[in-house]
């Protein structure tokens, strides 16, 4: 096919809707929904007693014969992982169905040794939730808010997974085989790949939140399905695409970005899209047919004659959803208001729990008053701190209180000093990369440095001292043939120069010691 010609998403308040324009001007809507699965965060597998390895394992020692589907072996639900399921159903505003029922799912792969996939299909364990998500498109500014709707949320497990190596050989590694996941279907209220992109993050950010999954896409603990259709018309959804198996972000992007200009096009040309299945070439940035509608395939789904339905009673549920803890949206509105922070920076700080954890306790170990008193100027300067020379120091985020060398009342000590002018930029950047470093408080590390509280160290004041030397040269060359009360005018000089902020009793011993290594090298 031919080059296609890249569009761009555009607003119209209209009828409140995001379009794109095509290369002959005319308006098409993109319809987005998104099958996620979330490995669901576990000691043990779904069916089985197996552990859950965390590495990349090099044997397959994580499997139990449930996994391997030997003959006469049943499966046993893991009621813990049914216990992560409706947590995370509850933190999307979902219902917990009054019972769920598990079915077979039939096809054939050599990574799937039962010749079927434990799933849900008739009755999940969840259904219609709905997340909000922050938008950050940098064609239509500014950030705005959108509410999309879950259709369920259902429990299954994992497959093994295919190694192919150089010499051709394959190996199949069924450690993976039998993990618990939770996979979560939105509607197709998604209409642009950044917002594709902000539900994939928020609904990672959730399960974060709750502990029921790393969701670390790396690691393939969380890989979505994406489909797409796109159509002429607002509010009429067209022939629908299925972009298969992805865990970037980054690609989920492009992936869409290709097929919604794709698809435009070809409606353009006036060629009838096929529904079908298609795949993501990382490389050359472009989708491809797998298969078409014709050729899909019947799983022949029937219930799990092994296990029987899951009964979930209201006390379980009612438990569960009392231990949760705030979440995502709930603490960056409470930053917002209790401590006067914008909606971007609340954002920054409670993406991860761990480092909203980390503000509020260098917040909380300010002074009452004092925080009462400068409460926005405190938080924007932690905040800005944080999201600054702090980030770009530790690796990972929700590691803050290992990485970190210093503690919470540490940084606060460190934010007083700033917002009090103790110390000036400069220095504070010091003093702060002093604290990364070693992880001393601010008072050692001026002690060590030798700065004093008027915020100059050693070598910015001997600059001091040789610009006055500099401006009043013949006064030291009076001082070094024997008139030593000069002394005197000198301090009141550097006096002068830092506005009366100066240490006299350092700088008078400074000025000793200059002025003697000057007399020494005359002397030579
Ligand atoms: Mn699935």
């Amino acid at each position: 096919m031919s080059a296609v010609f890249t569009v761009v998403p555009s607003f119209s308040p209209e009828n409140n809707s995001i379009f794109y324009t095509s290369s002959l001007g005319n308006r098409f809507y993109a319809y987005i929904g998104l099958e996620t699965h979330l490995q669901i965060k576990s000691a043990r597998k779904i069916f089985s007693s197996a552990p859950v390895g965390a590495e990349p394992l090099i044997a397959n020692h994580c499997v139990d014969f449930v996994d391997m589907a030997f003959p006469g072996m049943l499966p046993v639900l893991n009621r813990s992982s049914v216990e992560q399921g409706i947590r995370m159903g509850l933190a999307i505003k979902g219902t917990v169905n009054a019972y769920c029922v598990f079915d077979r799912k039939h096809y054939f792969y050599p990574d799937n040794p039962s010749g079927y996939q434990i799933s849900q299909q008739r009755y999940p364990l969840v259904e219609r939730g709905e997340v909000s998500i922050v938008v950050d498109c940098p064609c239509l500014t500014p950030r705005y808010e959108k509410t999309v709707r879950i259709h369920r949320l259902h429990l299954e497990q994992d497959a093994g997974k295919s190694l192919h190596d150089s010499s051709g050989e394959s190996l199949i590694d069924f450690n993976r085989a039998g993990v618990g996941l939770m996979e979560i279907v939105s509607q197709c209220d998604l209409s642009s790949p950044e917002e594709a992109a902000a539900y994939v993050e928020h609904i990672q950010r959730i399960a974060r939140y709750t502990k029921t999954s790393d969701g670390d896409m790396e690691k393939g603990q969380m890989r979505f399905d994406v489909n797409i259709s796109v159509s002429p018309e607002s509010g009429v959804l067209g022939t629908r695409v299925e972009i298969k198996n992805m865990n970037s972000v980054r690609f989920l992007k492009a992936a869409l970005y290709y097929e919604i200009s794709r698809q435009i096009q070809q409606l353009e040309q006036k060629t009838p899209l096929v529904q079908e299945t298609r795949g993501f070439d990382e490389k050359a940035g472009v989708t491809f047919s797998m298969r078409s509608k014709e050729e899909a395939q019947d799983y022949r789904y029937f219930p799990d004659p092994d296990l029987p339905t899951v009964c979930i009673e209201k006390d379980w549920v009612q438990k569960i959803y009392s231990s949760l803890p705030e979440l995502f949206d709930a603490r960056r509105k409470r930053f917002m208001q209790n401590f006067q922070l914008s909606e971007y920076d609340s954002f920054v700080l409670t993406e991860i729990s761990e480092v909203a954890d980390f503000f509020e306790e260098t917040l909380n170990a300010v002074p009452k008053e004092t925080l009462e008193n400068n409460k926005s100027n405190l938080s924007k300067v932690a905040s800005n701190w944080i999201s600054g020379p702090l980030f770009s120091k530790i690796t990972h985020k929700e590691r803050i209180k290992e990485e970190v060398r210093f503690s919470p009342s540490q940084f606060a000590e460190f934010i007083l000093c700033v917002t009090e002018k103790i110390v000036s930029t400069p220095i504070a950047k010091e003093i702060f990369q002093e604290m990364l470093d070693h992880g001393l408080s601010v008072k050692e590390i001026m002690q060590k440095k030798n700065i004093d509280l008027k915020g100059k160290t050693q070598e910015q004041l001997m600059e001091v001292l040789k610009e006055i030397h500099a401006e009043n040269p013949h006064q030291v060359q009076a001082y070094l043939s024997g008139k030593e009360k000069l002394l005197m005018f000198f301090l009141g000089q550097t006096m002068k120069k830092l506005n009366g902020r100066g240490n006299p009793e350092q700088l008078q011993n400074l000025w000793k010691d200059y002025l003697q290594s000057l007399g020494k090298k005359e002397d030579l």
